[in-house]
Protein backbone atom coordinates (compact mmCIF):
# COMPACT_ATOMS: atom_id res chain seq x y z
CA UNK A 1 0.00 0.00 0.00
CA UNK A 2 1.38 3.35 -1.02
CA UNK A 3 0.56 6.68 1.35
CA UNK A 4 1.51 9.99 1.94
CA UNK A 5 1.76 12.38 5.13
CA UNK A 6 2.85 15.12 5.80
CA UNK A 7 5.47 14.27 8.34
CA UNK A 8 6.67 10.87 9.33
CA UNK A 9 8.35 10.59 12.65
CA UNK A 10 9.83 7.13 13.32
CA UNK A 11 10.08 5.86 17.06
CA UNK A 12 7.66 6.99 19.73
CA UNK A 13 10.08 7.60 22.59
CA UNK A 14 10.54 10.85 23.92
CA UNK A 15 12.01 12.19 21.23
CA UNK A 16 9.63 11.60 18.62
CA UNK A 17 6.41 12.11 20.59
CA UNK A 18 7.72 15.67 21.62
CA UNK A 19 8.45 16.29 18.18
CA UNK A 20 5.26 15.18 16.82
CA UNK A 21 3.22 17.09 19.11
CA UNK A 22 4.91 20.12 18.40
CA UNK A 23 4.46 19.72 14.54
CA UNK A 24 0.96 18.44 14.93
CA UNK A 25 0.33 21.86 17.23
CA UNK A 26 1.85 24.67 14.92
CA UNK A 27 -0.16 22.68 12.12
CA UNK A 28 2.05 20.88 9.86
CA UNK A 29 -0.81 18.67 8.68
CA UNK A 30 -1.22 14.79 9.00
CA UNK A 31 1.77 13.88 11.65
CA UNK A 32 2.07 10.34 12.05
CA UNK A 33 4.39 8.62 14.17
CA UNK A 34 5.59 4.84 14.19
CA UNK A 35 6.53 2.52 17.21
CA UNK A 36 7.63 -0.97 16.47
CA UNK A 37 7.17 -2.03 19.87
CA UNK A 38 3.34 -2.72 21.04
CA UNK A 39 3.02 0.73 22.96
CA UNK A 40 4.27 4.42 22.28
CA UNK A 41 6.68 5.54 25.07
CA UNK A 42 10.12 4.45 23.98
CA UNK A 43 12.39 3.54 26.54
CA UNK A 44 11.01 5.45 29.91
CA UNK A 45 8.54 2.92 29.44
CA UNK A 46 10.62 0.58 30.44
CA UNK A 47 12.07 2.36 33.68
CA UNK A 48 9.86 2.03 36.65
CA UNK A 49 11.11 4.68 38.88
CA UNK A 50 11.52 8.31 39.28
CA UNK A 51 13.82 10.82 37.88
CA UNK A 52 12.13 11.80 34.38
CA UNK A 53 11.02 15.09 35.45
CA UNK A 54 8.11 16.17 37.10
CA UNK A 55 4.69 16.75 36.88
CA UNK A 56 2.55 20.43 37.01
CA UNK A 57 2.81 20.12 40.62
CA UNK A 58 6.33 19.30 41.18
CA UNK A 59 5.48 15.95 41.59
CA UNK A 60 8.85 13.47 40.19
CA UNK A 61 7.09 11.42 37.53
CA UNK A 62 8.71 7.78 36.85
CA UNK A 63 9.36 6.47 33.32
CA UNK A 64 5.86 5.00 32.62
CA UNK A 65 4.80 8.00 33.77
CA UNK A 66 6.20 10.34 31.44
CA UNK A 67 5.63 8.10 28.68
CA UNK A 68 2.04 8.31 28.80
CA UNK A 69 2.19 12.02 29.72
CA UNK A 70 4.33 12.15 26.26
CA UNK A 71 1.61 9.69 24.30
CA UNK A 72 -1.01 12.07 25.84
CA UNK A 73 0.74 15.51 24.61
CA UNK A 74 1.49 13.82 20.95
CA UNK A 75 -2.24 12.47 20.60
CA UNK A 76 -3.74 16.04 22.01
CA UNK A 77 -1.92 17.78 19.40
CA UNK A 78 -3.29 15.50 16.51
CA UNK A 79 -0.60 13.48 15.89
CA UNK A 80 -1.38 10.04 14.84
CA UNK A 81 0.64 7.10 16.75
CA UNK A 82 0.71 3.61 15.01
CA UNK A 83 2.32 0.78 17.30
CA UNK A 84 3.84 -2.54 16.06
CA UNK A 85 4.43 -0.76 13.17
CA UNK A 86 8.71 -0.91 12.21
CA UNK A 87 10.42 0.82 9.05
CA UNK A 88 12.61 -1.12 7.56
CA UNK A 89 14.43 0.99 4.82
CA UNK A 90 14.76 3.51 2.68
CA UNK A 91 12.48 3.78 -0.64
CA UNK A 92 13.65 6.99 -1.36
CA UNK A 93 14.74 10.25 -0.50
CA UNK A 94 10.98 11.47 1.26
CA UNK A 95 9.65 7.86 1.23
CA UNK A 96 10.11 4.96 3.95
CA UNK A 97 9.20 1.19 3.57
CA UNK A 98 7.39 0.21 6.50
CA UNK A 99 6.15 -3.23 8.03
CA UNK A 100 2.76 -3.13 9.50
CA UNK A 101 0.38 -5.61 10.96
CA UNK A 102 -1.72 -5.10 8.29
CA UNK A 103 0.58 -5.77 6.10
CA UNK A 104 3.20 -3.60 3.95
CA UNK A 105 3.42 0.08 3.24
CA UNK A 106 5.47 2.19 1.68
CA UNK A 107 4.98 6.01 3.33
CA UNK A 108 5.68 8.81 1.38
CA UNK A 109 6.45 12.84 3.73
C1 LIG B 1 18.59 2.11 31.51
C2 LIG B 1 18.26 3.56 31.20
C3 LIG B 1 17.88 4.40 32.24
C4 LIG B 1 17.58 5.76 31.97
N1 LIG B 1 17.19 6.56 33.00
C5 LIG B 1 16.85 7.85 32.75
C6 LIG B 1 16.36 8.72 33.81
O1 LIG B 1 16.25 8.33 34.95
N2 LIG B 1 15.99 9.98 33.47
C7 LIG B 1 16.10 10.45 32.20
O2 LIG B 1 15.75 11.63 31.95
N3 LIG B 1 16.56 9.67 31.18
C8 LIG B 1 16.93 8.40 31.44
N4 LIG B 1 17.39 7.59 30.42
C9 LIG B 1 17.56 8.20 29.09
C10 LIG B 1 16.23 8.27 28.33
O3 LIG B 1 15.56 7.03 28.41
C11 LIG B 1 16.57 8.64 26.88
O4 LIG B 1 17.24 9.88 26.86
C12 LIG B 1 15.32 8.76 26.04
O5 LIG B 1 14.56 7.55 26.07
C13 LIG B 1 15.71 9.05 24.58
O6 LIG B 1 14.53 9.22 23.85
P1 LIG B 1 14.49 8.88 22.32
O7 LIG B 1 13.07 9.18 21.87
O8 LIG B 1 15.61 9.53 21.62
O9 LIG B 1 14.80 7.31 22.20
P2 LIG B 1 14.02 6.01 22.75
O10 LIG B 1 13.42 6.23 24.09
O11 LIG B 1 15.01 4.90 22.58
O12 LIG B 1 12.84 5.81 21.73
C14 LIG B 1 13.09 5.42 20.40
C15 LIG B 1 11.87 4.64 19.95
O13 LIG B 1 12.02 4.37 18.55
C16 LIG B 1 11.56 3.07 18.28
N5 LIG B 1 12.19 2.66 17.03
C17 LIG B 1 13.50 2.55 16.78
N6 LIG B 1 13.72 2.17 15.52
C18 LIG B 1 12.48 2.04 14.95
C19 LIG B 1 12.05 1.65 13.63
N7 LIG B 1 12.93 1.34 12.66
N8 LIG B 1 10.72 1.64 13.37
C20 LIG B 1 9.82 1.95 14.36
N9 LIG B 1 10.18 2.32 15.62
C21 LIG B 1 11.51 2.36 15.91
C22 LIG B 1 11.99 2.27 19.50
O14 LIG B 1 11.21 1.09 19.64
C23 LIG B 1 11.74 3.27 20.62
O15 LIG B 1 10.44 3.14 21.19
C24 LIG B 1 17.68 6.26 30.65
C25 LIG B 1 18.05 5.39 29.61
C26 LIG B 1 18.34 4.06 29.88
C27 LIG B 1 18.72 3.13 28.74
Amino acid sequence: MNRTVDVLVVGAGPAGLAAAARLAASGAGRVEVLEREPAAGGVPRHCARPGFGADARGRPLDGPGYARRSVRAALGAGAVVRTGVSATGWAGPLTLDVTAPTGLERIRA
